[in-house]
């Protein structure tokens, strides 16, 4: 019994220190750890009624930048931009949350099991885009997984808001096979909201104005799909 206790007690000290030396590894090289830790969840209680969940994915964060030109990352502005979503859609009545709410590394497939576990009703996430060859190209483009008439429908709805708005460049709708639009069971779209390879659509998605109405179309297209009250099932 005294060399089982003996025994524990050692074992116990060697994982300790084994998991102060992880995370001591971890703090020295200053990387964030993948693990899933930054996002808001919402409680079931805190849902508001009869509305939809939303779960917005900024794309990249951490070590991971994105595409980038000058001083304009990918990884920050898709942070700025789903925030700005956020506001919109949360004072039109829907509950979001985030994949990642700060400047940290999360998995693509996090990011969907994330939203399936959440049983969210909608997935969008936000990129910025960039073109080698050709600095002429610009535009925003929104991507739904082949096969989703939903997924169809909210892009189309999108890209239509977006049409609306001159300032806005658009490049129209288009399927692909992106890990978080094939690894999400709701209807998904990614949005590549522009080029920070043409250099005045890269000022424009630096500039809080250009964000604002940016958001404000991207929310529109959402918001285009809300069911009605009527459709609505009953409490
Ligand atoms: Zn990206």
């Amino acid at each position: 019994m005294a060399r089982f206790i003996v025994l524990s007690v050692f074992f116990l000290l060697c994982f300790g220190i084994a998991r102060g030396g992880i995370w001591l590894w971890g703090h020295i090289t200053g990387e964030k750890e993948s693990v899933f830790h930054g996002a808001r969840t919402v409680e079931p209680a805190e849902r508001k009624p009869g509305s939809r969940l939303i779960v917005l994915d900024a794309g990249h964060g951490g070590r991971d930048q994105g595409t980038s030109a000058g001083e304009a990352l990918e990884k920050d502005i898709n942070l700025a931009m789903v925030k700005r979503l956020a506001e919109i859609l949360e004072e039109a009545g829907e509950t979001v949350i985030f994949t990642r709410e700060d400047d940290i590394k999360v998995g693509l497939e996090e990011r969907a099991a994330f939203a399936n576990q959440n049983e969210a009703d909608l997935f969008v996430s936000l990129h910025c885009n960039y073109c080698e060859d050709n600095a002429e190209v610009q535009g925003l483009e929104c991507y739904y997984r082949e096969d989703s008439e939903e997924g169809e429908a909210l892009a189309n709805q999108i890209v239509q808001a977006v049409q609306e708005e001159e300032r806005i460049e658009n490049r129209g709708t288009r399927t692909a096979g992106f890990r978080v639009l094939k690894k999400t069971e709701m209807p998904a779209v990614l949005v590549e909201m522009g080029y920070l390879s043409n250099s005045s659509e890269c000022d424009k998605m630096t500039e809080d104005a250009y964000q604002e109405l940016l958001a404000k179309k991207i929310a529109e297209g959402i918001l285009a799909l809300r069911p009605s009250e009527e459709e609505q099932e009953p409490e």
